[in-house]
């Protein structure tokens, strides 16, 4: 049976959030971005059928500790200082325990980029999040439509539509943004369709084609919801 995933993240706020704090599992620098100073959350509200972090993002309970914002915010500053680039959380979804998480981007020196599922961002949200001037959002779309929505993360596929609300709200409140998509999951008709959509809502949402990666056994995961790869050949 699909989930409901604001009830999800309901539930994984219980366990990830502490007040102010929030449960993480690693802090490290990566070649992402050309550079960023990287915290790994505990806790997302899908279950995304190829998520790399399937492990954290299945045992929120077992994984992790509590670390303030400004512990977090003193972790991610020392990095950037060392090496530069931009900051952002990953590893689940950041918008869960969303206090902590506008506290974190408050402090972060440079450039924060959000990469989100959306789902969370309602009007009041996307209004704070429209107070920040060094935030890129990052919105990762899970299908093409309501369908494959719910075949990729076991959520409602209704919830496909939260998504695309979330890009309008962001349009709508001026939020930096852009819509991604892991594409060879998807046939080409439909990611014409998909952007076709998205540019109708802005012109500068032309989404970011990520392939597939098999890390942690997500192919095999991919084989048991009965998805399949599209072969690259096909999107030329
Ligand atoms: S939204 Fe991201 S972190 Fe959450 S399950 Fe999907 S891929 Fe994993």
């Amino acid at each position: 049976m699909p989930f409901d995933p604001i009830e999800l993240a309901r539930i994984t706020e219980e366990i990830v959030c502490d007040g102010e704090k929030r449960k993480y599992y690693r802090f490290r620098y990566t070649g992402f971005y050309g550079g960023s100073a990287t915290a790994d959350v505990v806790g997302c509200n899908l279950r995304c059928v190829y998520c790399w972090s399937w492990k954290y993002v299945s045992n929120p309970e077992k994984y992790g500790r509590f670390y303030s914002p400004r512990e977090v915010v003193n972790i991610l500053n020392h990095m950037l200082r060392k090496h530069g680039g931009i900051a952002r959380l990953t590893g689940g979804e950041p918008t869960i325990c969303f206090r902590h998480l506008l506290e974190v981007m408050d402090g972060v020196e440079g450039e924060f980029v959000l990469e989100t599922n959306g789902i969370l961002l309602d009007e009041e949200k996307v209004r704070e999040l429209s107070n920040y001037d060094h935030i890129f959002v990052r919105v990762s779309l899970k299908g093409v439509d309501r369908e494959s929505f719910e075949r990729v993360t076991g959520a409602k596929g209704e919830y496909f539509d939260k998504q695309i609300e979330a890009l309008k709200l962001l349009a709508k409140y001026g939020v930096p943004a852009r819509p991604a998509i892991l594409f060879n999951l998807f046939p080409k008709e439909k990611l014409v369709e998909l952007q076709r959509m998205l540019l109708r809502i802005s012109p500068r949402y032309v989404l970011e084609l990520e392939p597939f990666s098999n890390y942690g056994g997500a192919l095999e995961r991919l084989r048991r919801a009965g998805l399949h790869l599209h072969s690259l050949e096909e999107y030329l």
